[in-house]
């Protein structure tokens, strides 16, 4: 570039700085320093706001009444790199909190799954079943810690049947089996989903006529490398103890293939697999352990930001499966790390709005950030039959309970 190029260019330059500076004092509003080319952005920084003129649909209210088989309002108190210990009870709300917000979102019923063991689960029961019969509902979990002790099979099938008169409603099993106990509890080498062991709990569970809710493996991204191609890079990132990469960790499809032989050695039990058995990515899959298993039911908690951003294979699954999907969040009152699980009006929002309209590209979470991955959602705009079946009619069929 020549002289006299390049003073046109510092001149139409200091012209256009003039220009922004006479109408930023207008509205005295003082600009950050003019934005150099290239300027650096960190990810974190990034809060792109979309552009699009498409329909925002408010739906404060679910269309049909619903039961939420899937939230934490108890949970075991201590634990031991990743194991529940104990039968002390921690609570992430009362009763009298969560009902108000229960009836704006026509809540019909809760599911509190992590109820604990022994007293501590008497304790849980006595909160919030025990004087709202008709809103709470009270899973309970398996004494881990016996779990290597000589007896523990009849000892853990008998504490259901005890947890089971007591008012429990079904049985809760976190992801602890699979990816934190250990032979020695907190040591030695994992348990396998599928060990034998626990093969008295699960048929127990189908000889009381109770469900069984599993959260097996976690999502495909959390067993690969913490690397820029990680789709959950961020989350990872700011939580790397969420990371099952590496180490004796098993991969996502042993911890499901495990899953899907116990599905199958007890046919008389009813699995609520959660999280759409933690493969939402792999509808193909869900569906295919479905087709293999007519004992597996699942829930959707935490995954309206998988589904949603694959509305037509969503609708699909939906559709062929209506009468086997639940309802559920996974939520918990006054969390603070993951805003696609805390208990506030606009979480159920958006699910209902993810289920009930056509509406495109809307955030899956309540964050500034999509916290699961960037990325946004799309309505599935199911059919009021099925709207039915989803929100109450398969969990009440599934708890034995009246809506
Ligand atoms: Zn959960």
């Amino acid at each position: 570039m020549g002289t006299i190029g390049r003073r046109r260019l510092l001149e139409s330059a200091g012209v256009f700085l003039a220009a922004r500076q006479m109408s930023v004092g207008r509205v005295s509003l003082a600009p950050a320093e003019p934005a150099p080319e290239g300027q650096p952005l960190l990810l974190k920084d990034f809060e792109p706001r979309s552009m699009l003129h498409v329909p925002e649909t408010k739906v404060p209210r679910s269309r049909y009444p619903v039961i939420d088989v899937h939230t934490h309002l108890s949970s075991v108190a201590k634990h031991r790199h990743g194991v529940g210990l104990g039968e002390e009870m921690q609570y992430s709300a009362t009763a009298d909190e969560v009902l108000p917000l229960m009836d704006r979102k026509n809540i019909r019923m809760m599911v509190n799954l992590t109820g604990g063991v022994g007293k501590g689960l008497l304790e849980a029961i006595a909160k919030f079943q025990t004087p709202h019969p008709d809103r709470f509902l009270t899973f309970t979990e398996p004494w881990w810690e016996r779990s290597n002790q000589p007896g523990y099979s009849q000892f853990q099938a008998d504490e259901i049947a005890r947890a089971h008169k007591a008012g429990a409603r079904g049985l809760k099993v976190l992801k602890t089996l699979g990816l934190y106990l250990r032979e020695n509890i907190s040591t030695g080498p994992l348990v396998k989903v599928d060990d034998k062991r626990f093969d008295a709990m699960w048929e127990v569970c189908g000889s009381l006529g109770i469900p069984v809710a599993i959260h097996v493996s976690d999502p495909e991204a959390f067993f690969l490398p913490i690397d820029r191609f990680n789709e959950r890079f961020e989350e990872l990132n700011n939580h790397p103890d969420w990371s099952f990469y590496g180490g004796d960790f098993p991969s996502n499809a042993e911890l499901l293939e495990a899953r899907n032989r116990v599905l199958a050695r007890h046919p008389q039990t009813q699995f609520i697999v959660l999280h759409v058995g933690n493969d939402a990515e792999n509808l193909p899959y869900v569906g295919e352990c479905m087709d293999r298993f007519p004992n597996m039911y699942v829930e959707m908690g935490a995954r309206i930001g998988e589904l949603g951003r694959q509305p037509r294979m969503a609708k699909k699954f939906f559709e062929k499966y209506q009468d086997r999907i639940l309802f559920g969040t996974d939520a918990v009152p006054h969390g603070k790390d993951t805003p696609q699980q805390i208990f506030t009006d606009k979480l159920y929002e958006i699910y209902y709005r993810f289920l009930e309209t056509e509406d495109e590209y809307f955030d899956y979470a309540p964050a500034p950030v999509p916290p699961q991955g960037r990325w946004r959602i799309y309505g599935l705009g199911l059919t009021e039959e099925i709207l039915k079946k989803v929100y109450y009619e398969n969990a009440a069929r599934v708890l034995q309970v009246k809506i």
